[in-house]
């Protein structure tokens, strides 16, 4: 059991497993689990997230920055790593570090086969990203041709990817949507796999495709949110288990009379008396202010603590009049039991926002 003296995320590596095989359970056994990381491994800890996940057999990785990649590579992570979204200007460096781009456009694409072929490089590896629907970035289907042939004229890069992303695979009132994105992905896969004359890994599946369209398996998937224990959906609660848990503790305590007021902009003024505990932790830690006067939560003791007024950049003032602790108890901002998906909903954003805002200034531990 850990005791908590300060603010501090904690990193379940056990979870981890778990949620790595109970994902990868859910695939054919030729099906690759490229595992994504990006954003330091969605609010956590990348590096010990990689390593993990380097020893328990994960395929592929994918940061959304060449930056991102760089720090894996530094620290000793020799899989194969995936760049969603570089900028032209990170490609040298992205070579240098033995990173894969994934290629959204022509500019992107040309950009690389001149600076690959500067350096002479032979079959660099690189992944073809095509748009299905997302409109974010990526290829047309109409592009196939002109991508085949600026990859025809160069042996500096080899495709050994093509990709694309699901819009809301999570939406079980979109799947019409859902399947003519897969349906399209598919055509287009096929078309460039007979151009091309073998047959590349195909990805399109996110951790809700993994979990709700087996057709978009493919040969890889990439899952994100899933990994770090939630599935978008109430019934894998109980399946998938939170990796990160975010504790702190009560650093005082206050009792305000009617009338009195709490925190910045006096945003707060009791109308009954009202005992608050302050908690360091705020906004400069990821602690949105949206959370204040009331729209957020932590929990003490097993009870529901709402936030009091406004967030402050180191603290937060919640509302202890009904729960039995004192100063130096722990408290949970989120954790296996009050997970970051139910906080988030409550407080009308995404457990992906929520986790990934924990900044570097918390400390991490590894359990
Ligand atoms: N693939 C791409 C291109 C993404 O941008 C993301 C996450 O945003 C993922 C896969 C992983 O998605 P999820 O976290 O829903 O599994």
């Amino acid at each position: 059991m850990s005791s908590i003296k300060e603010t501090t995320l904690e990193i379940n590596l056990a979870h981890l497993t778990h949620n790595f095989k109970y994902l990868k359970s859910k695939v054919a056994d030729h099906v690759k689990i490229l595992a994504v990381v990006k954003a330091s491994g969605y609010g956590s800890d990348a590096v010990a997230i990689a390593k993990h996940l380097e020893k328990i057999g994960a395929d592929y990785f994918a940061v959304a920055y060449v930056s991102e990649g760089i720090v894996l590579r530094q620290s000793g992570v020799t899989t194969p790593i995936l760049v969603l979204h570089p900028q032209p200007v990170n490609f040298p460096k992205l070579i240098d570090y033995q990173l894969e781009p994934s290629l959204y456009s022509f500019k992107t694409l040309k950009q690389f086969i001149k600076i690959t072929s500067l350096l002479n490089e032979k079959h660099y590896p690189i992944h073809i990203k095509f748009n299905t629907g997302l409109n974010r970035i990526g290829f047309g289907e109409n592009d196939v041709d002109l991508v085949m042939e600026q990859v025809n004229n160069t042996d500096a890069v080899r495709i050994v990817s093509l990709l694309s992303h699901l819009a809301a695979s999570e939406d079980h009132d979109e799947r019409d949507f859902t399947i003519g994105q897969i349906n399209s992905f598919k055509k287009i896969t096929e078309e460039m796999s007979s151009k091309l004359g073998y047959n590349p890994i195909v990805h399109q599946s996110n951790t809700s495709g993994i979990l709700n369209y087996p057709e978009a398996h493919f040969n890889m998937v990439r899952t994100g949110i899933g990994l770090y224990g939630y599935g978008n959906e109430a019934k894998y609660d109980h399946e998938l288990k939170p990796v990160a848990s975010l504790k702190s503790v009560i650093s005082q305590i206050h009792r305000l009379e009617p009338g009195e007021s709490l925190g910045y902009n006096r945003a707060f003024k009791a109308t009954d008396f009202t005992k608050t505990a302050t908690i360091p932790i705020g906004h400069a830690d990821g602690i949105s202010r949206q959370y204040g006067n009331k729209k957020g939560f932590v929990t003490i003791n097993n009870k529901r603590a709402y936030i009091l007024g406004n967030v402050c950049m180191d603290m937060i003032m919640v509302d202890i009049t009904h729960i039995e602790c004192k100063e130096g108890d722990k408290v949970i901002i989120f954790d296996a039991n009050s997970n970051a998906a139910k906080i988030a909903e409550y407080s009308g954003t995404i457990s992906y926002e929520l986790l990934t805002a924990i900044s570097p200034r918390v400390k991490r531990t590894i359990i």
